[in-house]
């Protein structure tokens, strides 16, 4: 009887023993593995969507992606860097996720996956202030259009080149691609409606908008094809909440007004 005790007792204490053993180590582990942080790529210089303002980066696209972080609960860290460079930048690994008033193509959708469309954007065209004989898409025919690398922009003047006869010009950013048409070296540019429109408003640039929007292109959020379910899951549904508790018209309102 006496045995037996000792015996059930000593059971007892190996079992309680182990098991705070693989409790600890269980602890222990969760505690190494560093908490993942996404990495974000965003255009440069985009405003209204991204751009810096002292040594903070601001703009529609910003604060939706920190909203929409700050809803699912996951970390991010924004990569800043030339549009050009982002899808390029994600296929090597480099970037997790981008949010850059990024359009959501059929080609792109080859390499990457969309959220649900977060903006109606479209390409228009823009010419220098005093530019009276462009009105439209035709009038382009034998002028040199600037256009900013890797964008819809670029491959709308692209693929309608030789149909329009136009000569195309590229540049690493929209800054750099506005002024090229306001100093006259080139004749037009190619740009998403509602970041030239903020711009003009903003500041006179000595450009203005001419003709119809040439397309209606959406703008999405991407994440690495087939790599980040997870993830995409968790934008889709942040950026539903927003959209839900007021938060989306407010970020909006922000920055475009009423
Ligand atoms: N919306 C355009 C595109 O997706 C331009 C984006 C940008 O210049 N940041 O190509």
């Amino acid at each position: 009887m006496k045995k037996l005790g000792l015996l059930s007792m000593f059971l007892i204490l190996t079992i309680f023993i182990s098991a705070c053993g693989t409790n600890e180590e269980k602890n222990a582990g969760e505690e190494k593995k560093p908490e993942k942080v996404y990495k974000v790529g965003v255009d440069t210089t985009y405003p209204p969507f991204e751009f810096k303002e002292g040594n903070e980066y601001k703009g529609i696209d910003i604060e939706l992606i920190n909203a929409i972080a700050k809803d699912q609960d996951f970390k991010i860290k924004l990569s800043p860097m030339d549009f050009g460079g982002i899808i390029p930048a994600m296929q090597a690994n480099q970037l997790d996720v981008a949010i850059a008033g990024m359009s959501i193509t059929e080609e792109r959708k080859k390499v990457v996956d969309f959220s649900t469309p977060y903006f109606d954007a479209g390409l228009t065209i823009v010419v220098k202030k005093e530019n009276t004989s462009t009105k439209t898409v035709k009038d382009l025919k034998g002028k040199t259009i600037a256009v900013k690398k890797g964008t819809t922009g670029a491959k709308y003047a692209q693929d309608n080149a030789t149909k329009l006869g136009i000569k195309v010009v590229q540049f690493n950013d929209s800054p750099a691609m506005f002024q090229e048409v306001a100093n006259g070296n080139a004749d037009a540019l190619i740009e998403d409606y509602p970041v030239i429109s903020y711009a003009i408003a903003q500041k006179d640039l000595g450009l203005k908008i001419v003709g119809d929007r040439l397309n209606g292109d959406q703008y999405g959020i991407a994440v690495l094809k087939g790599q980040n379910e997870d993830l995409l899951k968790k934008i889709n549904d942040g950026l539903a909440n927003l959209k839900k508790d007021g938060t989306y018209d407010e970020i909006i309102k922000t920055y475009l007004g009423e």
